[in-house]
C-alpha cells in the first residue's frame, strides 16, 4: 500500500531530481531512470471520473474528518494522514511514502508537470523575498523563522471548452465638419453583431481545500509545455494530496472563467467606436474533456511576532505569493509624505485655476 523507492546502491530512498527525468539517491550519487520505475496503471484504472455518482461525494465527505495510519517502510513509524494525502515524508526518519491507494483507480491522476525548482532553490526565493517588502519591519530579516517548507503536489482539474458567443452592440463614431463659420458634429450609429468561436484547453481550478482558491489563481499561470503524463516515482520526496472534489463541482468555477474570457475576446474585436453599448449576448459552453492533473506548489510557512505567515511559490515558474508583514510605523510615513504630496499638489492646480 506504500510504495518507497528504494536505491539499488545503498537502500536509502530515492527522491525525484527536480527538473530532470531521474530519482537520486541523496546519500550515494545513484540516479534512476523514471522509465525504469514506472509501474502498470493499478486495476481498471482509467474509469471515467465525472459522473461516478452520489456514492462517492458523499463517501468523500464522511472521509473528510477522517485521519487514516499508515506504516513508514523505510523505520515502522506511524504516518498519520489526512483523507486525502497521497504522498508524505516520514516524520521520523525522512523517508517519501507514497499511498498508491489513493494515486489508482478514479484517483489516478492523468497529468503532472514536475518539479522544477528544487529545496535549495526555495528556501533562496523565500530569503530574497523577506528582503523585497517595501514597509517591510526593519528586524524582519533575522527574526522571521522558516518553520516549515514543503513541496507540495496540488490536485487540479483542466478543463477544455469550446465557446461560441453570440454578441450585439449599438455603437457610435462622431465626425466633426467645418463649413464656414460653423461647426457640424455629425453622429453616425451602428448595430454591430458578432458571432465568435473559441476554444479553451486546460483551464485549470485547484481540487484542495486546504489551499486557498484566489492565491491558487494568482500563482498561474503553469506552463503546459511540461506536463507529462502522470507517473507515481515523480512524487518520491513531496507531498501530494489527492483531489478533494469531483470534477463536476469544480466545472462551474472553469466554466464561469471560459464564459468571461470568451465573451471579454468578442468585445474587444469592437474596436474604432466613440461608444459601445453591448444591448444582447449569448453564450454557449461546450466541454470537451477535463483531466486530473497534479501540479507543483512550494508553501514556505514561518513564524514572526508569534504569528504564523505562509509564502506560496509556483514550483515550476518561481512566482511567489503571499504578505509580508507590514511596519506601522513606516508604513505611517509614508502615508504622511504621500499626503503631503497630495495636498502640496492641490495647492499647485488650485493656484493656477484662481
Ligand atoms: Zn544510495
Ligand atoms: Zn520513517
Amino acid at each position: 500500500m506504500v510504495k518507497n523507492y528504494k536505491c539499488p546502491g545503498c537502500g536509502a530512498s530515492l527522491v525525484y531530481e527536480e527538473g530532470s527525468e531521474f530519482l537520486a539517491c541523496p546519500y550515494c550519487e545513484t540516479r534512476v531512470a523514471l522509465k525504469d520505475l514506472q509501474e502498470e496503471a493499478a486495476g481498471a484504472g482509467e474509469e471515467e471520473t465525472d459522473g461516478a455518482g452520489e456514492e462517492e461525494t458523499s463517501e468523500a465527505e464522511t472521509q473528510d474528518a477522517e485521519t487514516s495510519q499508515f506504516q513508514c517502510s523505510s523505520c515502522g513509524g506511524e504516518l498519520v494522514t489526512d483523507a486525502y494525502t497521497a504522498a508524505t515524508i516520514c516524520p521520523f526518519c525522512g523517508s517519501p511514502s507514497i499511498l498508491k491507494t489513493r494515486l489508482s483507480g478514479k484517483y489516478k491522476p492523468d497529468l503532472l508537470i514536475p518539479f522544477s525548482i528544487g529545496k535549495e532553490e526555495a528556501k533562496k526565493q523565500f530569503r530574497d523575498w523577506t528582503k523585497s517588502g517595501f514597509f517591510t519591519p526593519k528586524g524582519f530579516y533575522s527574526q522571521n523563522t522558516l518553520e516549515s517548507i514543503n513541496g507540495i503536489y496540488v490536485p487540479y482539474w483542466l478543463y477544455d471548452f469550446d465557446a461560441s458567443v453570440h454578441m450585439e452592440a449599438s455603437a457610435t463614431r462622431v465626425r466633426t465638419q467645418r463649413k464656414g463659420s460653423y461647426e457640424y458634429t455629425y453622429t453616425d450609429h451602428f448595430r454591430l453583431r458578432r458571432d465568435t468561436e473559441t476554444s479553451f484547453d486546460r483551464i485549470p481550478v485547484d481540487a484542495s481545500k486546504q489551499m486557498p482558491d484566489d492565491t491558487m489563481e494568482r500563482l498561474e499561470p503553469f506552463s503546459y509545455e511540461k506536463l507529462e503524463a502522470f507517473e507515481m516515482p515523480y512524487l518520491s520526496g513531496y507531498m501530494a494530496e489527492r483531489t478533494n472534489f469531483e470534477s463536476s463541482q469544480l466545472e462551474p468555477r472553469a466554466r464561469e472563467r471560459a464564459k468571461s474570457y470568451a465573451e471579454r475576446a468578442t468585445r474587444d474585436t469592437m474596436q474604432g467606436y466613440a461608444t459601445v453599448n453591448v444591448t444582447s449576448c449569448n453564450t454557449r459552453l461546450g466541454k470537451r474533456k477535463q483531466e486530473y492533473a497534479m501540479l507543483p506548489v512550494w508553501v514556505l510557512s514561518y513564524r514572526y511576532k508569534n504569528k504564523n505567515w505562509q509564502l506560496y511559490l509556483n514550483g515550476q515558474t518561481g512566482r511567489r505569493i503571499g504578505s509580508l508583514p507590514v511596519d506601522p510605523g513606516r508604513a505611517a510615513a509614508c502615508f504622511g509624505i504621500c499626503s503631503a504630496v497630495v495636498t502640496v499638489l492641490a495647492g499647485l492646480i488650485w493656484g493656477i485655476v484662481l
